[in-house]
C-alpha cells in the first residue's frame, strides 16, 4: 500500500506496531487526493442549520445551497424554517458588478415574509472573490428589521471544513452576544454571575439528529440537571442567546464547538467538558461528568447511578443476544472527528467487532496520539483520507463493516461490505442507551444480510472472471 499513497501523504497514513511517528494532521488536503472534507462554508452550514425559527440564506451562486439543502436529520419540535434552502443566486451579472444590492433585496423581502428570529448569512467563495461587504449589509438589515442579521464568514476557500465550524462558532458567539439582558450587565471586565436556583447545562455539538437532543435531554432532566441551550439541535435563537447563563458547557463534537467552548469560558466564565453520548461506557461517563460537576448536590450523583442502573439492566441482556453473532467481525470507522472515532471503537469493541481501519476527517494530533493508545496492533489510523485509500485498506484488510457516512456508503457497498451510517443524514437515533441498542440493531442488520452471502457467491460464480 505504501507506495500507491501520494507522498504528501504518508505521515498522515499509520500502521500501529509498524510505524513510529506523529501523524500529520489540521493540513490542507493534499493536491490529487479526493479528500473527504467538505468546504468551509458546507462546515458553517452543518453546525448553525439546526436552529429552526432562524432564517439560513447562502450568499452565493445556486449550487452551494442546493448542495447543503436540507443536510441533516436535525428535528425540530416546532418550526420548520431550517429546512428551506434559500440563496441570493449570484449570476454572471452580479459577479462582475457586485452582489450587496441582491443581498440587501433578498433580506428585505424575506424577513417580511418568514418572520425569522435571526438571519445567518453565509458567504461562498464568489463573494470572498468579488469582496461584497457582507458585514455592512447586515448591519443595514438588522437595524432597519430590528433583528439580528448574522454574517458567518464561510467562504468555500478559506482552509478545511473546521475553518467552517470557526465561524459557525464566532457567528454564535456574535449572537450571544446580542442578548439584551447580558449587553444590560455592568460588565467591566467581567459579567455578574448568574446565580441559578437548578444546575444548567448547556450541550454543545449535538444536532439533534433522529431526535438524539431529546433523549439526552431527558436523562439530565431526570438527574436533577436543566438543559438550557442545546447548540445547535432543535435550536431557538432565544435559548442561544440565554447560552451565557448556564453553569456548564459540555461539548459533544469536539471538533465543531469546542472553539464556541472555549470562547464562552473566556468571555463568561463557564467551563467547559468534553464528553461524548455514543455506546454505553461513554454516555455513562457523560452523565457522570456533570453529576460529579455539580458534586455539593449528592442527590444528582445518586439519581444518576439509578438511571445508568436502570438503563444497563435493560440493554445488557439484548447486547448479549448481539454479541453472539457479530463476534470476530472486522470493522472500519471513518468519520468527521476523531473524538466520535474513539466512541465508535469502544462500542464496536463490546459487540465483539475489532477495528481495523480507522480515521477522521478533522482529528487533532492529540487525538490521534489517543487513537494510537487505544487501537489494536495493525490497525491503519487515516488523517483525511480519500475513496482510493479507503478502498484499497477496506479490501487488503478484509473487511466486514464499515462505519461512516454518505460519502462512505456507495464505497462500502461496491465492495460488497456492510455499512452503518452514523453521519449528519441518518434517520436513527444513535446516542444514549436507546442509541446503542439502535447502533447494535443496525449493525447486526447489515453484517448477518443474507445478501454478502448471495455476492459472495456471485463473485466465486462470475462467468466472465479471469482465468
Ligand atoms: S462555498 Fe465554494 S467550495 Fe463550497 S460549495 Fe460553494 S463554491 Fe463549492
Amino acid at each position: 500500500m505504501e507506495c500507491s499513497l501520494i507522498k504528501e501523504r504518508e505521515q498522515q497514513v499509520f500502521t500501529k506496531g509498524r510505524d513510529n511517528y506523529t501523524i500529520a494532521s489540521e493540513r490542507g488536503s493534499a493536491a490529487g487526493s479526493v479528500s473527504q472534507r467538505a468546504c468551509v462554508f458546507c462546515g458553517s452550514r452543518v453546525v448553525l442549520y439546526p436552529i429552526a425559527d432562524a432564517l439560513h440564506l447562502v450568499h452565493g451562486p445556486i449550487g452551494c445551497a442546493s448542495y447543503t439543502w436540507d443536510i441533516r436529520g436535525a428535528l425540530s419540535s416546532g418550526p420548520e424554517l431550517h429546512r428551506r434552502s434559500f440563496s441570493t443566486d449570484l449570476r454572471e451579472n452580479d459577479v462582475i458588478f457586485g452582489g450587496e444590492g441582491k443581498l440587501y433585496k433578498s433580506l428585505k423581502r424575506l424577513i417580511p415574509e418568514y418572520k425569522p428570529n435571526a438571519v445567518f448569512v453565509y458567504s461562498t467563495c464568489i463573494v470572498g472573490i468579488i469582496g461584497d461587504d457582507v458585514e455592512a449589509v447586515c448591519s443595514r438589515t438588522a437595524i432597519e428589521e430590528g433583528i439580528p442579521v448574522i454574517p458567518v464568514h464561510s467562504e468555500g476557500f478559506r482552509g478545511t471544513k473546521k475553518e467552517g465550524y470557526r465561524a459557525a462558532c464566532s457567528a454564535l458567539l456574535r449572537l450571544i452576544e446580542l442578548d439584551d439582558e447580558l449587553r444590560n450587565i455592568e460588565t467591566g471586565s467581567k459579567i455578574k454571575k448568574i446565580i441559578n436556583t437548578k444546575p444548567v447545562i448547556n450541550i454543545l455539538g449535538e444536532f439533534n439528529l433522529a431526535g438524539e437532543a431529546w433523549i439526552i435531554k431527558d436523562y439530565y432532566k431526570k438527574m436533577g440537571v436543566e438543559v438550557g441551550a442545546v447548540l445547535t439541535g432543535d435550536g431557538r435563537v432565544d435559548e442561544v442567546k440565554s447560552a451565557w447563563k448556564a453553569d456548564l458547557n459540555v461539548v459533544q463534537c469536539s471538533g465543531s464547538l469546542k472553539y464556541l467552548a472555549k470562547d464562552m469560558e473566556d468571555k463568561f466564565g463557564i467551563p467547559f467538558k468534553q464528553v461524548s453520548f455514543f455506546g454505553i461506557e461513554d454516555t455513562a461517563d457523560a452523565l457522570y461528568t456533570v453529576a460529579e460537576y455539580f458534586s455539593e448536590k449528592p442527590e444528582i450523583a445518586e439519581k444518576t447511578r439509578e438511571l445508568v442502573q436502570n438503563q444497563l439492566s435493560e440493554l445488557y441482556p439484548v447486547l448479549e443476544g448481539y454479541r453472539k453473532d457479530l463476534a470476530g467481525k472486522k470493522a472500519a470507522v471513518y468519520v468527521g472527528g476523531a473524538f466520535k472515532a474513539f466512541s465508535m471503537l469502544r462500542s464496536l469493541k463490546f459487540l465483539g467487532v475489532s477495528v481495523v481501519l480507522m480515521g477522521s476527517q478533522t482529528g487533532s494530533p492529540e487525538e490521534y496520539e489517543e487513537m494510537k493508545d487505544m487501537a489494536d496492533p495493525g490497525t491503519v489510523i487515516v488523517d483525511d483520507s480519500n475513496p482510493s485509500e479507503l478502498s484499497r485498506f477496506i479490501i487488503e484488510l478484509d473487511v466486514d463493516l464499515f462505519v461512516g457516512g454518505v460519502k462512505e456508503r456507495p464505497m462500502a457497498f461496491k465492495l460488497g461490505v456492510a455499512f452503518c451510517d452514523h453521519n449528519h443524514e441518518r434517520k436513527t437515533a444513535l446516542a444514549g442507551f436507546e442509541g446503542m441498542f439502535n447502533f447494535a440493531k443496525e449493525v447486526h442488520k447489515s453484517l448477518m444480510s443474507p445478501v454478502w452471502q448471495t455476492i459472495g457467491e456471485s463473485k466465486e460464480n462470475d462467468p466472465w472472471k479471469a482465468q
